[in-house]
């Protein structure tokens, strides 16, 4: 039970009543789909990119609690860096829900999603917003998937 309570902690529960960025951007430069198999979760991605920043970044679909809250704090994370950066806080996030820590700084506010790494079929759930924002930013066309 403290385990669950430790990754339902607060903030993920607020974040998934209280999506943030939640929606579609009218105007985008990227877009892109990821479905988690395993759990249901769809989601789908837009972003504005100018001049090599996320300038804004939506999201919207459907799933479990931990994907919604993962893609939500991920919004909040993601907008105002550059794609450099963002491609480097995928590799810093996946390895802190992997293994429930990171030697990279970066994470700010992401590390609320370290308790998902006792859960491994959480996992998917929480890097499946990270899998698909790396194919919107690689230009794929293809869904993305957590395998
Ligand atoms: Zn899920």
């Amino acid at each position: 039970m403290d385990d669950l309570r430790e990754l339902y902690q607060e903030v993920i529960l607020d974040h998934n009543q209280n999506p943030q960025n939640f929606g579609r951007l009218e105007s985008h430069t990227h877009s892109g789909d990821g479905y988690n198999p395993l759990c249901g979760d769809k989601l789908s991605l837009t972003l504005e990119v100018e001049n090599d920043e996320v300038k804004d970044i939506h999201f919207d679909g459907s799933g479990c609690a931990i994907s919604k809250a993962s893609a939500s704090i991920m919004t909040t994370v993601i907008k105002g860096k550059t794609v450099s950066e963002a491609e480097s806080l995928f590799d810093s996030f996946r390895e802190l829900v992997t293994t429930g820590k990171s030697n990279r700084n970066n994470l700010g506010k992401l590390v609320v999603m370290a308790g998902v790494h006792k859960y491994p079929v959480r996992v998917k759930c929480a890097t499946l917003a990270w899998h698909t924002l790396k194919n919107c930013l690689s230009g794929s066309s293809e869904v993305a998937k957590t395998e």
